[in-house]
């Protein structure tokens, strides 16, 4: 196996130009599981551990850019206070060991529905930005992951970083697993309340292809919250809210959990985050 080792963002971008097939590795707690279980069998690896501009966090306009290298456990010590729903999905993440070494640029090359970063930013509206040695472009997540494990990555180009807007009111992210700790999600789910624009942000984690937003239940809370003097929203309100989003996933019976449970589960937890995410808006 041939091991590339770039230093900078422009050889990491070169390499992978010279060899399109070079399978990249930044934490690497994915691609080393696929490695070990022989899922993989890459000719080529492409380490960006040593590509310092990727473990950048930078801020500008009112977006956070998150370089793809930028691991759990600074998610959740450095973007607590800009971005509170990638911070409260980051401790959720495997273990302290995996959340040390697994990146956010990690979970969006792996594309999973149950990529636990992936959630909060969809709510939140994020963009990928994509670079190869010729070009740049960005894109918002909802159109980067395809389908399960599928982006539309080009061959010679890799990811950059995420811009995430900086929130404008509470976020929040719920997840169920069959333990509290070290666990793929049987569903999650993340809310994003904007206070300027009005609008609630959701995504839907493991029940569906991709991760998805829930957008009728966006709609509903947009038109039924009490904006203006932010009481308490009405129990049919939130149990309306539930309803939508368990309407919005497209869950699978596995061996995790079943379809009608996930759906189930999904109401519990849009029922909840909105509400504490809306009582926190008082
Ligand atoms: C024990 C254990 C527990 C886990 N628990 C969770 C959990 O609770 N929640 C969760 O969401 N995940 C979990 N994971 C999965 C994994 O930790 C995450 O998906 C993590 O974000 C992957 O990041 P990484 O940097 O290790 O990615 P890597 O393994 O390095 O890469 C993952 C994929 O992304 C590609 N890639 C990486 N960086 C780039 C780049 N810059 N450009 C283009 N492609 C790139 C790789 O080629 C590969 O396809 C767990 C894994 C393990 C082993």
């Amino acid at each position: 196996m041939e091991l590339l080792q770039p230093t900078s963002w422009e050889e990491a971008l070169a390499a992978k130009a010279a060899h399109p097939e070079a399978l990249p590795l930044c934490g690497g707690t994915d691609v080393m599981v696929d490695v070990n279980f022989a899922r993989e069998r890459p000719e080529t690896i492409l380490d960006l551990t040593r590509v310092a501009e990727l473990n950048e966090v930078g801020t500008g306009d009112g977006t956070i850019r998150i370089g793809a290298g930028v691991t759990y456990t600074r998610a959740i010590r450095e973007l607590g206070g800009a971005l509170p729903g990638l911070a409260i999905a980051s401790r959720t993440v495997g273990s302290p060991q995996i959340r040390n070494r697994g990146t956010i640029g990690g979970n969006l090359g792996s594309s999973s529905p149950a990529g636990d970063a992936l959630p909060p930013l969809y709510a939140s509206h994020a963009m990928v930005e994509l670079a190869s040695s010729a070009s740049t472009r960005t894109i918002a997540v909802e159109d980067f992951i395809t389908g399960p494990k599928r982006n539309v990555l080009a061959p010679d180009e890799l990811i950059a970083a995420v811009h995430v807007p900086r929130a404008r009111g509470p976020q929040q992210f719920s997840k169920v697993g069959t333990r509290n700790a070290m666990v793929i999600a049987v569903c999650s789910f993340a809310v994003s309340i904007d206070l300027e624009e009005r609008t609630v942000g959701t995504c839907i984690g493991s029940a569906a292809p991709t991760p998805r937003r829930a957008r009728e239940a966006e709609a509903h809370a947009g038109e039924n919250l009490d904006w203006e003097r932010r009481t308490t929203p009405s129990d049919a309100t939130i149990a309306r809210f539930g309803e939508l989003v368990g309407r919005a996933a497209d869950p699978i019976d596995d061996q995790r959990g079943t379809a009608a449970y996930r759906r189930h589960a999904l109401a519990v937890m849009a029922r909840r985050t909105l509400t504490w995410a809306w009582s926190a808006c008082a």
